[in-house]
């Protein structure tokens, strides 16, 4: 037999390589910022265009590349950042593979410009296909800009294994977050089809956080800081009050490197414990260091999973030192968390202590028990040695598990109210400003809001048709022709496929045309149109969020069709409004976790006249 083997054209293997290395628009903006960040940039710019299909390009103002460099940068294995075998041990730099340009030019179209200090004129290199195509001078700043034009050009298949484009864009969102936590030091800009997404100015973790997130979370950071000989976490952690129901917000770095760890992410929420719900997840942002040999962080290709020699010991200290953080906050003066006003915010929302029919409790007892676990959490843990023993005693205690971290699931129905202890003289429910609900009650009264009630109602009402796909009773309809954006047939295509289990009957018209031969019964078909309209909306606004796909349908269509603020009530819809309402299993909040009423007791009022 003659010999077959072949060595793979170079071309042809980075292609290979490529499919580790970049999977998506995201991998393609993570290496070049990566780089950006080793070059020792402090101003980075992200610019994209149709979620990085067109382009994505990162200009930075680091020290730039000498004109054989920016040559050699394409070639596989090429890196400044390793030399020997040692040099392994020791890496300081985000990258040291020498894989990702040669791979990301396999795949794409590149344009890079950079030039040194030294060099008076810049380096022009187009290489396509892992081919220069042209190579000559041009005048830029001192610093490097890659351009990465239709990426996955010659990979058909990659490209129709991307997910749709918000989802795409929020990848890329999510990698352009990871590394702003954590270079807060460093400007960095992201420009998406020239709308300025962000434009963050370099200062602390916290301004970063800031101009990240939410503004509001300014005053519920609260700072974690502890230190052992093994271990430094310093970091932010949102109060008990901004945990949200989403997963989303919660960042955890390793030397500076963002990881997914199930494993830390629950020995978070695990010192949260009962200050937030089953179903709410922590806002956090930690920077965890230790020394780089007792970790390995090369399990994964695209090193977000991280394995700790001594897993159980980070987990402690860990689960310790947000205990120690949410401890003192919680000594601070009258906390977010008193009841004042008869607010129902100041603890976990499906607390069976925390709602206005939970209880004849008067506010104060109602915040007792809170209030005592705040407490518990502090006590004895003044000083390091407190710490160290505390520690000690976690070890013992905790049963960490050992292969499933699922967090705990969404609140059960045992906190269900199962009476409504109504006021004997039966008032009738009252509307104000075509928008609030009044209902007198035993200890006093409660205000609800008749959009966010409806939304729970159906909300819980649609996730359960979806997730077990009970039948709903359909009504025909004489058709009703919609129309869809252009931009948005795609995404209502497969919406539309969704909602045959909630009672819908949509079929194509072909183009921009659909047409409703049946929605469900009890369902209002004037303005379909409008519906459908805010549907895709919320829709495609909630794919940034981390949640499946049943729940985001059922979370924008009972956004869509609830009843809206300025609708005029008759009292028997009102009480079916109340009624419903705790009929739910978590009747205080809406689905995207805004208060559905708020509870006022009698004795709050008094203070008001005192
Ligand atoms: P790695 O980062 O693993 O070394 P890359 O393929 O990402 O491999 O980059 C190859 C080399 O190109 C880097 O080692 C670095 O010397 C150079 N390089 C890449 N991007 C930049 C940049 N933005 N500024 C300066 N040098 C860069
Ligand atoms: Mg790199």
């Amino acid at each position: 037999m003659s010999d077959i083997i072949n060595l793979l054209p170079e071309a042809i293997a980075n292609q290979i390589a490529a499919g580790e290395v970049i999977q998506r628009p995201a991998s393609v903006v993570k290496e070049l910022m990566e780089n950006a960040i080793d070059a020792g940039a402090t101003h980075i710019n992200l610019i994209v265009k149709n979620y990085g299909k067109s382009l994505i390009q990162v200009i930075d103002n680091g020290k730039g590349m000498s004109e054989t460099d920016a040559r050699m940068c394409f070639e596989r294995h090429a890196t400044s950042k390793i030399k020997s075998a040692e040099d392994l041990f020791s890496i300081k730099t985000m990258g040291f593979r020498g894989e990702a340009l040669a791979s990301i030019a396999s795949i794409a179209e590149v344009e890079l410009k950079t030039r040194t200090e030294e060099s008076e004129v810049a380096n022009l290199i187009v290489i396509k296909t892992s081919e220069i195509i042209e190579q000559s001078y041009c005048q830029a700043e001192k610093g490097t800009s890659i351009a990465v034009k239709n990426l996955f050009f010659n990979v058909p298949a990659r490209r129709k294994f991307l997910k749709t484009d918000s989802v795409e864009l929020k990848y890329i969102t999510e990698e352009f977050k990871h590394i702003a936590l954590s270079y807060p030091d460093v400007r960095f800009k992201f420009i998406h089809n020239e709308n300025e997404i962000y434009n963050l100015l370099a200062g602390s973790v916290k301004k970063r956080i800031l101009g990240l997130f939410r503004k509001t979370y300014e005053q519920k950071l609260l700072r974690v800081e502890e230190e052992t000989d093994v271990l430094k976490i310093i970091g932010l952690i949102g109060s008990p009050e901004i945990a949200r129901k989403q997963k989303g917000e919660q960042y955890i770095f390793v030397n500076n490197r963002f990881v997914k760890s199930h494993y830390l992410n629950h020995a978070i929420s695990g010192a949260y414990d009962t200050l937030i719900g089953d179903d709410q997840f922590p806002f956090f942002v930690l920077f965890l260091e230790l020394d780089p040999s007792n970790i390995d962080i090369n399990v994964h290709p695209t090193k977000q999973e991280i394995k700790f020699d001594d897993e159980r010991l980070i987990y402690n200290y860990l689960k310790v030192s947000i205990k120690h953080a949410l401890g003192r906050y919680s000594l601070s003066p009258k906390l977010d968390f008193e009841n004042e006003n008869g607010d129902i915010r100041m603890s976990n929302p499906n607390s069976p202590n925390n709602g206005p029919f939970s209880s004849t409790m008067a506010s104060t007892t109602r915040s007792a028990p809170v209030m005592r676990q705040w407490q518990s959490l502090y006590n004895g843990m003044e000083d390091k040695g407190e710490l160290q023993r505390e520690l000690d005693q976690e070890d013992e205690r905790s049963n960490i598990p050992k292969e499933e971290y699922t967090m705990p699931s969404a609140a059960s129905g045992d906190l269900l109210v199962e009476t409504l202890p109504l006021d004997s003289e039966e008032k009738e429910p009252y509307q104000i400003h075509n928008s609030y609900i009044i209902v007198q009650i035993k200890s006093g009264f409660f205000i609800l809001d008749q959009y966010l009630a409806h939304q729970r109602i159906l909300y819980e009402k649609y996730l359960l048709n979806l997730n077990d796909g009970e039948e709903l009773i359909q009504k025909q309809l004489f058709p009703i022709s919609l129309q869809i954006p252009k931009d948005r047939v795609e995404i209502f295509t497969e919406l539309a496929k969704e909602m045959k289990n909630l009672g819908f009957d949509i079929q194509s018209f072909g183009g921009e045309t659909f047409v409703v031969h049946g929605i469900p019964s009890g369902f209002n078909d004037n303005n379909l149109q409008d519906l459908v309209d805010r549907l895709i909306d919320q829709y495609s606004s909630n794919l940034d969020l981390d949640i499946s796909k049943n729940e985001n349908l059922a979370r924008a269509m009972a956004q869509s069709a609830a009843i809206k603020k300025g609708k005029r009530l008759d009292v028997e819809e009102m009480r079916t409004l109340v009624d419903e309402l705790f009929a739910c299993e978590n009747p205080y909040t809406s689905p995207i976790g805004k208060k559905c009423f708020v509870n006022y007791e009698l004795s709050d009022l008094e203070k008001q006249f005192g």
